[in-house]
């Protein structure tokens, strides 16, 4: 079945620790896709917009099987922006796998597999993307999937307060506040947090912390 796909256009594909979500300090695969349709001012995986090789999903599925990992991530770029991206993710839940897509917001999440974990990003405003974010996605979260907000400053944090007031709905997921590296001071991040008492799960990219983070394939 898989061998009759067409083939997903990839950047790297490489085992590290998960730095991010309620799954971070966890080994995982991550599967980096070529592409994508934004352009966040801190984007830190730029390299991956264009340079990849076209892979089938069987080549996929033995480069990840060799790494001996249950958890999966399927990131990029922007992995929805590949239609052959959706019979991946099958084949690698149905290979046995726990699988995680991180998706920046912009494209709709309901044909993934209801068995995957959706990480939505919701970009703020000092990303330059805002405008993207496509706003019915939040009605098709479910129970597993986590939010993310990154954050660059004070207004981007009272913009995302706001967001989660507006979206009650949104409670009911893992909410995911994260400082833009080497730009927004943690320690600020998470006092506001604190303050407000706010129920969201506060998070360092730890692969950066614990590698350069220049470095690819971490
Ligand atoms: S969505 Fe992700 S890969 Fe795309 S520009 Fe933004 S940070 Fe970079």
């Amino acid at each position: 079945m898989a061998g009759q796909l067409g083939p997903v256009k990839i950047n790297e594909i490489f085992k590290s620790i998960q730095g991010e979500s309620s799954f971070s300090g966890l080994p995982f695969v991550f599967v980096r896709t070529t592409g994508c349709n934004l352009r966040c001012r801190w984007c830190d995986t730029a390299y991956a917009f264009d340079e990849g090789e076209a892979k089938s999903v069987d080549d996929i599925l033995t480069a990840v099987r060799r790494f001996g990992c249950r958890h999966v991530e399927i990131t990029g770029g922007e992995p929805l922006l590949q239609e052959e991206v959706y019979p991946l993710v099958q084949a690698l839940l149905d290979d046995g796998h726990a699988v995680l897509i991180e998706t920046g917001g912009s494209l709709p999440i309901d044909r993934l597999d209801p068995r995957a974990v959706v990480i939505l990003d919701i970009k703020c405003p000092a990303s330059g993307m805002g405008h993207a974010v496509l706003w019915e996605n939040l009605d098709r979260l479910k129970g597993r999937d986590e939010v993310k907000f990154v954050i660059a400053n004070r207004d981007d944090y009272d913009w995302a307060v706001g967001v989660i007031a507006r979206y009650p709905a949104l409670r009911r997921q893992t909410i995911l506040f994260s400082p833009v590296f080497n730009e927004m001071e943690p320690r600020a991040l998470a006092e506001w947090i604190l303050a407000d008492g706010l129920p969201v799960r506060f998070q360092l990219q730890m692969h950066k912390y614990i590698w350069d983070p220049a470095m690819r394939g971490v």
